[in-house]
């Protein structure tokens, strides 16, 4: 069989600067695009120099690393993006995509105001990955990113979001997958629930069922590795869909302005007054840039309990991924 890559037009190295996405776990999943604007990066931006030295080195790439997470002083970042008006230079996170519970929000917004073009390079992303697995309703979510690690906080942000009529997506860490899952079933117990653990890895797994179950599970099998809780929307039973504009208020997710948990953004209130949608048969839309659509209301769709494993085996496990925004 032959090991040649399909070839993709060529790419003219363009000044600006690329956020681009890199594998969760199997080293196949990066784009053709992304391998030759690597290859053409006058400077590769990262969090860690070891973890992206060993991915480029796997792809046969050699590039000027640089350290660079949303800690580094602004003078780095003013270099950076100085770099970026001579020449392509490249954001990439630990694994999967930057700015999504990783560090690069506010080189974004520098190089932006700086007048510097941002090019995204599109690629994997654990939220969304998990998604697409789920089987939960996927016209609508909210990603929310890590659930706090203290019970009050977690308590809170999980009740600021008790009236989100869209599947949450959150990521958590093996170590506190049950006490979250038990924090969801005192909330809401009878909302379908999935754990999407390694994925795109070799012990790939998506698992569905009531928190309580799955809390009960996952005490009995203590998990291993990365993981992407989501949980579905409320019944309409369960509650009158809310005023979203309301709902999503920063203030209504006790969310800072550069809160971790919406990946350095909190939401905006749109602001226009919203009617009330529920009544008329409709609901409001949140999407990530904080607008509001509306869309025809819908109950989700029950799923069964499903245990997937990755088509192909990875090629090496995921870097190890940290939280190193904000
Ligand atoms: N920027 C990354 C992305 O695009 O998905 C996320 C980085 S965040 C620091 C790392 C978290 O993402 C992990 O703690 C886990 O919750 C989730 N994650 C990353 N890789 C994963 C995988 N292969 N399977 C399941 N969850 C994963």
């Amino acid at each position: 069989m032959s090991a040649e890559l399909p070839s993709i037009p060529a790419w003219e190295p363009v000044p600006g600067l690329y956020i681009l996405a890199t594998p969760i776990g199997n080293l196949g999943d990066i784009t053709l695009r992304a391998l030759a604007v690597l290859r053409s990066a006058a400077l590769v931006a990262c969090e860690d120099t070891r973890v992206t030295g060993k991915l480029l080195k796997h792809y046969g790439i050699k590039a000027r690393l640089q350290r660079l997470d949303d800690h580094a002083p602004p003078e780095v970042r003013a270099r950076v993006i100085d770099e970026a008006r001579q020449g392509p230079v490249v954001l990439v996170s630990d694994a999967g995509t930057p700015l999504v519970s990783d560090p690069g929000y506010r080189l974004v917004r520098e190089a932006r105001a700086a007048g510097v073009t941002v090019t995204s390079i599109p690629g994997a992303c654990a939220a969304v990955s998990a998604l697409a697995i789920a089987g939960l309703p996927s016209d609508r979510f909210l990603f929310a990113g890590f659930l706090p690690v203290k019970d009050k906080a977690r308590g809170e942000m999980l009740e600021g979001l008790a009236g989100v009529a869209a599947t949450l997506v959150f990521y958590e860490t093996a170590p506190r997958l049950v006490k979250s899952l038990h924090a969801i079933a005192g909330l809401w117990p009878e909302r379908e629930v999935a754990v999407a653990r390694e994925l795109t890895k070799l012990h790939e797994e998506c698992r569905t069922g009531t928190a309580a179950g799955l809390a009960a599970h996952y005490a009995a099998h203590p998990p291993r590795g990365e993981i992407v809780l989501l949980v579905g929307p409320p019944a309409e039973a369960e509650a009158p869909v809310q005023d979203t504009d309301t709902t999503l208020s920063p203030s209504a997710l006790a969310l800072s302005p550069l809160s971790r948990s919406s990946g350095g953004r909190a939401p905006r209130a749109s602001p226009t007054p919203s009617t009330n949608a529920a009544s008329s048969g409709w609901r409001r839309r949140w999407n990530a840039c904080g607008r509001t659509t509306r869309r025809r209301a819908r109950t989700s769709a029950s799923t069964s309990s499903c245990l997937h494993r990755a088509a192909s085996p990875p090629t090496s496990k995921t870097p190890g991924c940290r939280w190193a925004d904000h």
